[in-house]
């Protein structure tokens, strides 16, 4: 299949050239450990106006802005020790902390929705850490896919729904980890808040921290008022979970014994199931069947975001 955007593989050539692009203000799909980046510089107005509209983004869900570590994370937001603590143990990796913004950030005010908090992250993936060393700018990255529809772990995902849309798309194969990061809110007392489910497990990094279990997120939907939409990841069709029979009109995600017309893990690896997750679900959404169904996926561990993220799939 020719694409419109160029899309080519994510060497060190094709790095400096995504650099190039971005400098001028244009959009970059690119790898990182969790889902393919659509990235834009993130002190751009322009650019970033550029995401919202190539995603068809609503405005009030704001970015979360890359950076290569905690002292660059530091020249955007605060980082007391129960926000630099946690960057310092996972970074570079798949964890997002929202933190106060500094008042002379700089950076596009679209970026934050017009909060008065900023999401970063450091991440891990070589593509972007590469990219990051050759900008003196941040790089505000969403997830490489139209709003609300399913997130992109390969180039091929990314361009069925943003080919002729964005500039260049970066392709290195697959996504390791396959779920977008983990959101952690550290509050002005210091108190953490988990925003969203991810591979990092905060429950274990706040008993390291603390001592004690992270306290319970609030309701589905009680977030941020921006983000953090209830319907998110839609494959465009019906889809059942917890399925334990399947219908004959159904497109069935298999997991452990149940096998499926695409199946998350054979072995019932909940590693496995959360790198397969968003393919299965792009399986599902080309499929001739009008519907989905889902076999049960148990919530420890990652599982509780694969479950969260299957919710949203499933959300009208
Ligand atoms: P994604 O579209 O996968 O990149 O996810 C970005 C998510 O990060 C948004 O939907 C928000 O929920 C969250 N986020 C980004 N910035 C902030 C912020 N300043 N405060 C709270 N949540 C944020
Ligand atoms: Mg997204």
């Amino acid at each position: 299949m020719s694409s419109k955007t160029p899309t080519i593989p994510a060497t060190s050539e094709a790095v400096a050239r995504a650099a190039d692009v971005l400098r001028e203000g244009g959009l970059v799909a690119l790898p990182t450990e969790t889902v393919y980046g659509l990235a834009a510089r993130a002190d751009g107005a322009e650019a970033v106006a550029g995401i919202y509209r190539a995603k068809g983004r609503p405005d009030f869900n704001p970015l979360i802005v890359h950076v290569r570590d905690l002292d660059h994370a530091r020249q955007y937001g605060l980082f007391p020790d129960a926000a630099a603590n946690p960057a310092l143990a996972i970074w570079p990796g798949p964890l997002t902390i929202v933190v106060p913004l500094r008042e002379i950030a700089g950076l596009a005010p679209a970026v934050t929705a017009g909060l008065p908090t900023i999401a970063l992250r450091a991440p891990a993936h070589p593509a972007i850490r590469e990219l990051l060393q050759h900008v003196d700018f941040p790089l505000a990255a969403p997830s490489a896919n139209r709003s609300g529809f399913i997130s992109p772990t390969t180039a091929q995902h990314v361009l069925a729904s943003l080919d002729g849309r964005i500039d260049l798309v970066l392709d290195s194969g697959a996504t390791s980890g396959g779920i977008e990061s983990t959101i952690l809110a550290v509050r002005d007392d210091g108190r953490w808040e988990q925003l969203r489910p991810g591979p990092v497990d905060l429950d274990a990094l706040h008993r390291e921290f603390f001592g004690t279990a992270m306290p319970p997120s609030r309701g589905k939907g009680a977030v941020e008022a921006p983000g953090q939409l209830t319907s998110h990841y839609a494959p465009g069709k019906p889809v059942r979970l917890n399925m334990r029979q399947p219908e004959a009109d159904e497109f069935v995600i298999g997991f452990g014994a149940v096998a499926g017309d695409c199946s998350l893990s054979a072995s019932g690896d909940l590693l496995e199931a959360a790198s397969k997750l968003y393919d299965c679900l792009h399986q599902a959404a080309a499929s001739a069947k009008p519907r989905v169904a889902v076999a049960p996926v148990p919530v420890a561990g990652i599982g509780a975001a694969i479950n969260d993220r299957l919710e949203r799939a499933a959300a009208v």
